[in-house]
């Protein structure tokens, strides 16, 4: 008697709750207030996967980071709603008075997180990522199909560098450019640079690259700036995959030597995806014969090759993001995390050669290691498939000698990432103790098929294979999922 009503009353109450949460929410859909995970469950669903496997894998990949909260908030901030074509101050839209300030402040705080000052360098903080941010150095000083060198990509260098095989001009580098590589030397694993100066005598470039993408040894600038002075050639230093050393100032600094430096923003620098271009400016020297002096000429044709000869609109949310980074980076905390890097790499690096493996140079100066696995009967392909069935990621990578990218006898292995994530250097002996368990896998998995192809297929249906992979991921698992991770402390 006592309960009928209060239910009822209750139940009353719930439909009208329901009533007005429906009307909310199809308010919310027509004026875009709902969450991900109502709007669209698809996407979402897979985001929270990739979260999963972020947080609960090994991310070995040298040129991934994870950038802080504070990035990927001004990454997810209304700022791309916004048109600024234009440079600060001179916009090609209204309503650029907020976008203004924080470019301002992102090309501000780019210059002093590199130690730059604005009397000699300035900086553009518009490109969309590193391989637009070198296409526009090139354009910018070069004219179509004059020349330029790089290092070659089997060596370590980028595609952007110019990569062309024997048949196939296959970065646009060098299709709008005539590029030449220089190469390691093979049997130390260093950059000839003997070489390098002997070819760019031959084939006077107008532009060397001093930039790596899978090397392990320190760059010796001073080398580039004698050359890029013999022959009259600017030199642009990317260093897309140093740039958060750099900033820390745990190794030499290119802008020491280079004319222009070009980077990404989001590998060991730990931003968001973005470039980023450096040049120098104000007096070059003085003209011997008339006493004048000679004024750099960059500023204005790098700015005119991005905007607008190369791209539109800036993304004024990966700048604010950028500027996020670099004030991180500007942190003691930053130094601290980059000299963790390099002690890792280290440690890494260590345990794998007292474990028997190859290490392309016999070691490391930076953030990542090369692993030759030819010695172990294996190649990068297989270990990296395997791997990531073991929910361990690393790159397959070419190695001196190779023949094919496809199946490189490499890895590229590299500790920013992980270090970010906190891991020590005793961290990262367990890590290769789970690299070689896997490398076993693969070795096994070898003994029963022949081609790449059977390998993949029997990693997926073997059960003996299943089961040497599923005891190998609990163990990488159980392993990785207690460090931290920024930006998602709501997993
Ligand atoms: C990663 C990298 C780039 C290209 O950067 P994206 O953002 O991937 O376009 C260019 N140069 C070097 C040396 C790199 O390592």
């Amino acid at each position: 008697m006592f309960l009928t009503p209060r239910l009822s009353s209750a139940s009353r109450q719930t439909a009208q709750r329901l009533q007005n949460a429906a009307v909310l929410l199809s308010r919310a859909a027509s004026t875009g207030q709902e969450p991900l995970s109502v709007s669209d469950p698809e996407i979402s669903e897979i985001i929270t996967k990739e979260k999963f496997r972020q947080t609960h894998g090994l991310e070995l990949i040298a040129s991934e980071n994870f950038a802080s909260r504070g990035v990927q908030e001004a990454l997810g901030s209304c700022l791309t709603n916004k048109y600024s074509e234009g440079y600060p101050g001179a916009r090609y839209y209204g309503g650029n008075v907020f976008i203004d300030q924080i470019e301002r402040l992102c090309q501000q705080r780019a210059l002093e997180a590199f130690r730059l000052d604005p009397a000699q360098w300035g900086v553009n903080v518009q490109p969309y990522s590193g391989s637009p941010a070198n296409f526009a150095v090139f354009t910018a000083l070069l004219k179509p199909h004059e020349r330029l060198m790089g290092l070659d990509l089997p060596d370590g260098g980028h595609l952007t560098h110019g990569f062309m095989t024997d048949t196939k001009r296959v970065s646009a580098t060098s299709v709008y450019f005539e590029s030449m590589p220089y190469r390691l030397d093979p049997k130390t694993g260093y950059i000839d640079y003997v070489k390098l100066r002997e070819t760019a005598i031959l084939f006077r470039p107008r532009l060397i690259i001093a930039g790596t993408t899978a090397y392990s040894r320190l760059l010796d600038y001073q080398a580039y700036r004698d050359v890029c002075d013999e022959v009259k050639a600017v030199m642009l230093a990317d260093m897309s995959h140093i740039s958060g050393l750099v900033a820390a100032n745990v190794i030499p600094s290119p802008f020491d030597y280079a004319d222009v430096v070009s980077s990404t923003t989001h590998k060991t620098l730990r931003g968001p995806r973005s470039g980023i271009i450096f040049y120098r400016k104000g007096v070059k020297g003085v003209d011997k014969k008339t006493g004048k002096e000679i004024m750099y000429d960059f500023e204005k044709k790098i700015n005119n090759a991005i905007f607008p000869g190369l791209q539109g609109g800036p993304h004024e949310h990966q700048i604010a993001a950028v500027a996020v980074a670099l004030k991180e980076a500007l942190r003691p905390e930053y130094k601290e995390y980059q000299q963790q890097v390099l002690k890792n790499a280290k440690a890494l690096s260590d345990a794998l050669i007292k474990r028997g493996y190859k290490v392309v140079s016999g070691g490391t100066d930076n953030h990542l290691v090369l692993v030759d696995l030819k010695p172990q009967g294996t190649d990068g392909a297989r270990v990296e498939r395997v791997l990531e069935l073991g929910y361990i990621t690393v790159n397959k990578n070419t190695c001196a000698g190779d023949k094919s990218a496809m199946i490189p006898g490499g890895l590229r292995l590299g500790t920013p990432a992980l270090t970010t994530r906190g891991f020590k250097e005793a961290d990262f002996e367990t890590v290769v103790e789970l690299l070689d368990k896997g490398v076993k896998i693969a070795q096994n998995v070898m003994k029963q098929t022949k081609t790449l192809k059977e390998f993949k297929a029997y990693l997926v249906e073997s059960n003996d294979a299943h089961s040497q992979l599923d005891a190998l991921k609990a163990e990488v698992q159980a392993f990785s999922k207690d460090f931290s991770m920024p930006g998602l402390e709501d997993r």
